[in-house]
């Protein structure tokens, strides 16, 4: 029998607590009805940890972290949170386990669900059956670049400076993933940058073909400018499989992208690390949303981002395919059988609570396991 996998749970603030609670739930069914087992430890983050600690991210945390097979976390933050310094902040702990995770590569999916479509904002025939994935480079460009800031000049005018720097290990490390990615999927990769106006994206694309004709010429590659990306985004979203793309870019499409599905409590995410000698890659696992303190306590916030999100570390961190098709089809048939939170509410429908949508999904899997 396999060793049993280490997770480390990270509930955070707000809704955190409440959606992971139901991930637990999940879990302790994987444990009694599937092969894989898991070691759960438990630490506080963000918020929860800065009124028990004084610290967003204790170092016991971060130890934890750093040796886990893989992180789950819910979401940090809450306007309790605004005048506290700012390396003291909610935000400053999810900052700081990413950088020291050196989690650089952010996978954010946009799957339509059937039962969904009509929360879109978008046409039927546009969105259905959408299942696509943006790759966002997450530790490098722009963001971090230095010289930064703002400064007076001699002639008492200011300026403000963000410098866009991508080495080639960064991107090449990044791409690898988008290409690899891309072999699991539909096997097609567009890498988006703007090479037409910027030394960086020059450089991107020149480093990306490279490796293509080097080691990944099977998969269908395409080079496409970011602004084009936003249009095509949502002109015909189904044109994409896997988009790679750096800092900046990223955080704008993948935001675009995931408002193709309409509905903020149903997006996962993952962020993973480099590959060890072993093959091990570091990884954490986080719905898209926030701490959501409007409905935090009130038993109606969305599990299912969470939910998938722990789908996606079967898959990802644990090569648990089969598994994590097992969730995913749990959450297609709760909602198509009419089971949805307020967030995702159809017309004519009564809203179940977080805790109905964990009991949901729990029938469901018993269902699809015998
Ligand atoms: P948010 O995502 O928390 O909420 C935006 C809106 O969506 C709210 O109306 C909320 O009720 C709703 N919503 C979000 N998740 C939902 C769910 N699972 N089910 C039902 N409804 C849901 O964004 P915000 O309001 O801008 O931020 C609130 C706090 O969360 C802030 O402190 C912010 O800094 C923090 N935040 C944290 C993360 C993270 O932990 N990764 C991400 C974004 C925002």
């Amino acid at each position: 029998m396999a060793a049993n996998r280490k997770l480390l749970i990270l509930p955070g603030d707000g809704i955190g607590p409440e959606v992971m609670v139901q991930v637990r739930r999940i879990v302790d069914w994987f444990d009694k009805h599937r092969a894989v087992g898991f070691d759960i430890l438990e630490q506080p983050v963000g918020g929860a940890a800065y009124d028990l600690h004084g610290t967003p991210l204790t170092d016991e945390a971060l130890s934890e972290a750093m040796e886990a097979d893989a992180v789950l976390l819910g979401a940090v933050g809450g306007p309790q949170y605004d005048n506290v310094p700012r390396d003291k902040r909610p935000e400053a702990g999810l900052l700081r386990l990413r950088k020291e995770m050196d989690l650089f590569a952010n996978l954010r999916p946009a799957l339509v669900f059937d039962a969904l479509v009509d929360a879109s904002t978008l046409k039927r025939e546009v969105v259905e059956g959408l299942d696509i994935l943006i790759l966002r480079e997450l530790t490098a460009g722009v963001y971090f670049g230095e010289p930064r800031g703002i400064e007076t000049l001699a002639d008492g005018t200011r300026r403000a400076i963000d410098t866009q720097i991508y080495t080639e290990s960064e991107i090449r490390r990044v791409a690898e993933v988008g290409f690899e990615l891309a072999r699991k999927r539909g096997n097609r990769l567009h890498s988006v940058e703007k090479a037409n106006v910027m030394e960086s994206g020059v450089f991107w694309r020149e480093v990306v073909s490279t490796l293509h004709a080097d080691d990944f010429s099977d998969v269908e590659l395409h080079h496409m400018y970011a602004d084009n990306c936003a249009m095509q985004l949502v002109r015909w979203p189904k044109q994409f499989d896997v988009i790679v793309t750096d800092n900046l870019f990223g955080d704008i499409l993948s935001d675009c992208a995931a408002m193709l599905t309409g509905s903020l409590g149903m997006l996962p995410s993952a962020s993973l690390g480099a590959e060890d000698e072993t093959g091990r890659r570091r990884a954490m696992y986080e719905p898209v949303h926030g701490s959501a303190p409007d409905i935090a306590g009130k038993d109606m916030a969305n599990p299912l981002a969470t939910i998938l999100s722990f789908a996606m570390m079967l898959r990802y961190s644990f090569g648990l395919a089969d598994d994590a098709e097992l969730v995913e089809r749990a959450v297609q048939n709760a909602l198509a059988a009419g089971c949805r939170t307020s967030d995702i509410l159809g017309p004519g429908m009564q809203p179940v609570s977080t805790n109905q949508m964990g009991d949901a999904i729990l029938g469901e899997l018993d269902r699809l396991a015998t």
